[in-house]
């Protein structure tokens, strides 16, 4: 079955396509088809999927997939959340976002830097599908008070991984890919499928 995948981001579609492929769908990239990015106006991870994925699928007529991530810190209410992208300002400047996220918790203990990334993944087969396939995927850790690491990308090197004792960016990446929130996201997706 072809599927559309509502993300602009071609190291998505490699990774998405080596995981659905043996289910039997072959991906196709929004970009491919030309299909512009909706703004994101819901005011959480699944509603944003959803409507990622419902604008793919009303343009191309096809099944859409998308999803929605960010990192979720407990002492900042769930913030940066949705906004973690953009959390310094519109740039989507990651390390302009790490030194917000600091400043934000210089005054917060150890024990209360808890937080998570969050990933959903929202699989419409249709436009008004009213029974969207909805996965999340969640990673626990704790915010550091300082870098450590130079792999991954976004809040990795402030995302301290308590099961292996260092931070996502000191990760090895094949480690990170299996057990990170969209690793976690995408195989809740297969057995929601495989389940069909
Ligand atoms: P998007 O879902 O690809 O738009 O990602 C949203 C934002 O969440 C990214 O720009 C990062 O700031 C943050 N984020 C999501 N996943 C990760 C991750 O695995 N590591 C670090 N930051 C992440």
């Amino acid at each position: 079955m072809r599927l559309i995948l509502a993300s602009h981001n071609a190291g998505k579609l490699a990774e998405l396509q080596a995981l659905l492929g043996p289910l039997g769908f072959e991906l196709t990239s929004q970009s491919a088809l030309d299909i512009d990015e909706p703004e994101e106006t819901g005011l959480s991870f699944v509603e944003n999927a959803i409507l990622k994925a419902r604008h793919a699928a009303r343009i191309s007529g096809l099944p859409a997939l998308a999803d929605d991530s960010g990192l979720c810190v407990d002492a900042l209410g769930g913030a940066p959340g949705l906004y973690s992208a953009r959390y310094a300002g519109a740039h989507g400047d990651h390390a302009a976002n790490i030194d917000k996220l600091l400043h934000e918790l210089r005054n917060t203990p150890q024990a209360e830097r808890g937080a998570r990334f969050v990933c959903v993944l929202a699989l419409l087969r249709h436009a008004e599908d009213p029974e969207p396939l909805i996965a999340e995927g969640r990673w626990s850790g704790r915010i550091l008070e300082q870098r450590a690491g130079e792999g991954g990308f976004g809040y990795d090197p402030v995302f301290f991984s308590p099961e292996h004792g260092i931070s996502a960016a000191e990760l090895d990446a094949a480690e990170k890919n299996r057990i990170s929130h969209r690793a976690r996201a995408f195989a809740a997706l297969r057995e929601k499928i495989a389940a069909l």
